[in-house]
């Protein structure tokens, strides 16, 4: 007699978008109705988890600065377990998994041990949180570049390209900037923008919660404190930040 027919797992590296609900695709969405298991990160918001289905077994993998519920390497080995077992798992993280979202990191361990597996893109922050905030990242008369970089630097050490962050006529988009803000806009500062080019934070873009802070690279960071933001916020800086005044369109007017 064969033995039973192990049934074929496998993993959906979803994009979860910026929190607004209606930002997921219908391949999100469709998939997290379907799924076995989810595991998600701490970005996701509950308004996207309120799509898993009932039965559906949930994990969190945490991810908060300093806080890693699981370490990398223990999602890693938990993703090939599940998909082992049979199951249609779905990792689910914030934005959209290929921009500093360790999805590629994610997808080697599978790809390793043989676990099938396919990707859905979601609505990164900075297109996300850019849009509801209403400062578009290109502009004909602004920026005709754009670029997107971490702000969290190892070991508290600035190891970004200075020089190509601070050339006019683009808009850098600084994800994970939070807590080296002031660190960032003085170096940009140091490096030749000038201190009145115009920078925005914004948190919780897309969500009820969001705030949005606008001011120059030299008054950033005090208002950022005196509004007292927390993360997750995404930075843009760049002329293009003038335009929030003119476009700004969501939540302007919350209770
Ligand atoms: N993969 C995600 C990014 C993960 S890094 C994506 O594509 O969006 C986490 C950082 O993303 C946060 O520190 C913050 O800078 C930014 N971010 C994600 N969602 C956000 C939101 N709703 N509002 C503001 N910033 C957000």
């Amino acid at each position: 007699m064969n033995p039973p027919a192990v049934p074929t797992g496998c993993v959906y590296l979803v994009g979860a978008g910026p929190g607004d609900p209606e930002l997921l695709t219908l391949r999100a969405v469709r998939l997290l109705e379907k799924a076995d298991v989810v595991v998600y990160d701490n970005l996701v918001s509950s308004a996207v988890l309120d799509f898993v289905s009932i039965g559906a077994q949930r994990i969190y993998a945490g991810k908060r600065r300093n806080e890693h519920t699981m370490r990398q390497e223990q999602i890693n080995a938990l993703l090939v377990k599940l998909a082992q077992e049979g199951k249609q798992v779905v990792r689910l993280k914030g934005g959209d998994p290929f921009i500093f979202g360790r999805g590629g990191e994610e997808l080697q361990t599978l790809a390793k041990h043989g676990v099938t597996f396919e990707v859905v893109p979601g609505v990164t922050a900075a297109s996300g949180v850019s849009s509801y905030a209403g400062i578009p990242l290109t502009h004909r008369d602004h920026a005709q570049t754009c670029m997107f970089v971490t702000g969290h630097l190892k070991d508290g050490s600035a190891d970004l390209d200075w020089h190509s962050l601070v050339r006019p006529n683009q808009t850098v988009v600084i994800y994970m900037g939070l807590s080296g803000l002031a660190d960032i806009c003085s170096r940009m500062i140091l490096h030749g923008a000038p201190a009145d080019k115009p920078i925005a934070v914004v948190q919780d873009g897309s969500l009820a919660t969001q705030k949005v802070v606008t001011g120059t690279l030299s008054s950033i960071s005090g208002l950022v404190a005196q509004a007292q933001l927390t993360s997750p916020c995404l930075t843009i800086v760049g002329d293009v930040v003038k335009l929030h005044a003119e476009l700004a369109w969501f939540n302007v007017n919350p209770d």
